[in-house]
């Protein structure tokens, strides 16, 4: 076997990630775990100054109530995220982050954060719930925050570029988690009291349409890899909305934000022959029950009125930039130099839109010749993401907090500590746990925070070491470095070391996944649009290529990663195709469409789609569970 120095670390509460969650995690975690003597240890893939999806900076917070102006309500944030859910979303768990999310963005401001002002010293909204941010360097302000909650009070440590594979067990308790550094030949092995999941999303499942020279161009950055799902999953937790994938609509091949273009410039979009699809299709929003009804209206929503275009060859679908900063300068065409001063402005703000987050599309454009007040810009439909924090909702089945919890939905929702999984000791955030959209980055942190106060609880009232069994461990060990052995092993079969009849290099693996994916769970090519034959056919595929993961071949430490990365996204597969087979409808057109159950089915499929898999059986189960409402 590889040779693999031990490293084993024993702490109360490990965080997993070193996200906006993580974040919010360790500034809570810190303050309550000096209080109560006890030490807190967070663990992330890569540097905390620019991991997770937050790295190349935000633009907007996405989510801010603004309760203490009293415009908002909480449930008003409620009605809104359960109508662009097209009614899927648990209430207790958006309305615990929406009453806590404003004190996050407090914090970020107190931190350093530049959030924009009026000349009345207002924050400058980009929408209802939006602040607009110079937000550059938003991740390594709230990063450097969580470093000095947890390094300076002396409760923490923090390791970084540690890659975290399997979770641990003692029964039905968890009892920490095992990875490897992508930097040195050093297996981890943490043991934990409580253990926060808080590994993000999963990007990079599906085949993206940015290949070959473009590829790893996506619009979530391809860091996050399914992790925390993989690690719920294979604890044993019970997850939820795992069909209920984002399908983005943003710029098209290098995927900048289209948020500040249609609600802070007001901009259209139009199809190839001038339509608009947001006018034109509009009757068809009547198919979609009560949902269509609603403003805003839901993201899918709007989003499948746009692929009608498409599907009827109207593309492409144009965001019509030069129209809309006309339009707003349009005030100021009497006086030349004010237009100018205006017009100025206006480009600017375009541009720093897309330097604040998305750099990538201020460079297309650069590289394309495209001066945004001249000429308008494609914008596309994305291939489908897992993000549960953004406009997604797949992630862990969490409990709610007590206080909110009514007469129907205590015995469903509530089993003793905020955003505890199923398995006990085990919390969830950010994208990690379900049913709870349109946190972003902002109500992430907000949760994480919330979930570490809970953990700390759990701690001090189950205060013993689970146990850990060794054999167990070291036979962990090997099936973690096995890619490793197996490159040893077999790379003098064949001159060319990706192609090789005993192993099989994990980009290989993840193309195959993805294609599958694509073409079988309604990816770009196949429209989005799936059915019940295509699901079968998809879980037939994956279980063949399950087969293959054990031969999943790695050169050095960074395939490795890789290898377990795209493992990670395969069970992020599996649980996403077997929950579309099992919801009999389709719910989120514009996410994704069921062509042999083309419409909405609201007497029967009001309710979640859960899973779970028993890591002891290697079965899965599919159950529902009830929506009640509490706003
Ligand atoms: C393209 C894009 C645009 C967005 N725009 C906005 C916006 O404008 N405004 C807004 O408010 N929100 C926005 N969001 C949402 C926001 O970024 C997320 O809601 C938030 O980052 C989720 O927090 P998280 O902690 O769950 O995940 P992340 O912040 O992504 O953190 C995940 C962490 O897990 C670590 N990790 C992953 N796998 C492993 C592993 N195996 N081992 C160890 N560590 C691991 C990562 O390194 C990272 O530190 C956007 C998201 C995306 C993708």
């Amino acid at each position: 076997m590889a040779n693999f120095e031990n490293v084993v670390v024993e702490t109360d509460l490990l965080i997993l990630g070193g996200g906006m969650s993580a974040c919010g995690a360790a500034v809570e975690a810190a303050y309550w775990a000096k209080q109560k003597g006890l030490k807190v240890t967070l663990v992330d893939k890569a540097a905390m100054d620019r991991s997770g999806a937050v790295a190349m900076g935000l633009s907007a917070i996405n989510q801010y109530v603004g309760l203490k102006d009293g415009k908002n309500s909480i449930k008003d944030y409620v009605d809104y995220v359960r109508n662009d859910l097209m009614g899927v979303t648990r209430e207790d768990l958006v309305a615990n982050i929406a009453r806590h999310v404003d004190s996050t963005v407090h914090l970020y401001e107190k931190w350093g954060l530049p959030i924009w002002k009026d000349e009345e010293g207002n924050y400058v909204h980009e929408g209802r719930w939006q602040l607009m941010i110079n937000g550059e360097s938003y991740k390594v302000i709230v990063a450097e925050a969580a470093k000095n909650a947890l390094l300076q009070t002396g409760v923490g440590e923090i390791y970084e570029r540690v890659f975290i594979v399997e979770p641990l067990m003692d029964g039905d308790r968890i009892a920490g988690a095992v990875g490897f550094s992508v930097r040195e030949n050093k297996f981890y092995t943490f043991k934990a009291k409580a253990v926060m999941s808080l590994m993000g999303g999963a990007v990079h499942v599906f085949k993206p349409r940015s290949t070959g020279e473009g590829l790893g161009r996506a619009w979530y950055p391809p860091w996050n890899s399914g992790s925390s799902a993989y690690f719920t999953l294979k604890a044993g937790a019970e997850m939820t909305c795992q069909e209920v994938r984002f399908i983005p609509v943003r710029f098209k091949d290098a995927y900048g934000p289209v948020g500040a273009w249609f609600l802070l410039f007001k901009s259209r979009a139009t199809n190839a022959m001038g339509g608009e699809y947001m006018v034109e299709r509009r009757p068809e929003l009547e198919n979609w029950g009560p949902y269509g009804r609603v403003k805003p209206i839901p993201a899918n929503l709007r989003n499948y009125l746009g692929m009608l275009d498409v599907m009827e060859g109207k593309g492409p679908i144009f965001m019509r930039t030069e129209e809309a900063i006309q339009k707003l300068a349009e005030q100021y065409k009497d006086d030349e130099k004010a237009y100018k001063k205006k017009m100025k402005e206006l480009e600017s703000e375009a541009w720093e839109d897309f330097l604040d987050m998305t750099i990538s599309q201020a460079i297309l454009w650069a590289a394309s010749n495209v001066q945004p007040e001249e000429r308008s810009s494609e914008i596309a439909a994305a291939e489908p993401y897992f993000i549960g924090s953004h406009s997604g909702a797949s992630g862990a089945w969490v409990s709610g907090p007590e206080d909110l919890q009514t007469a129907d939905t205590k015995n469903d929702y509530f089993w003793g500590y905020a955003n505890m999984s199923t398995v006990k000791g085990l919390f969830c955030a950010g994208d990690a746990s379900g049913a709870s959209s349109h946190k972003f980055s902002s109500g992430s942190h907000a949760e994480g925070r919330i979930a570490a106060k809970a953990a700390i609880k759990f701690i001090v009232e189950n205060n013993t070491m689970p146990n850990v069994d060794q054999a167990k461990l070291d036979e962990l060990k090997a099936t973690l470095l096995k890619p490793i052995d197996l490159y040893e092993q077999y790379k003098n079969a064949t001159t060319d070391p990706e192609i090789n009849p005993n192993y099989i290099k994990p980009k290989m693996f993840m193309f195959r996944l993805q294609k599958l994916m694509d073409e079988y769970a309604g990816g770009v090519s196949a429209q989005f649009t799936t059915n019940k034959a295509c699901l079968e056919r998809a879980l037939e595929l994956l279980a063949m290529l399950r087969e293959d993961a054990e031969k999943l071949a790695a050169s050095n430490l960074h395939e490795l990663m890789r290898c377990w990365e795209n493992t990670h996204r395969m069970w992020q597969a599996e649980a996403h195709v077997r929950t579309m087979l099992f919801r009999e409808e389709t719910r989120w057109p514009g996410y994704y469409f069921r062509s042999d159950k083309p419409k909405i089915d609201e007497e029967k499929w009001t309710v979640f789609a859960n899973c779970k898999f028993d890591p002891n059986t290697g079965n899965w189960e599919m159950m529902t569970r009830p929506i009640h409402r509490i706003f």
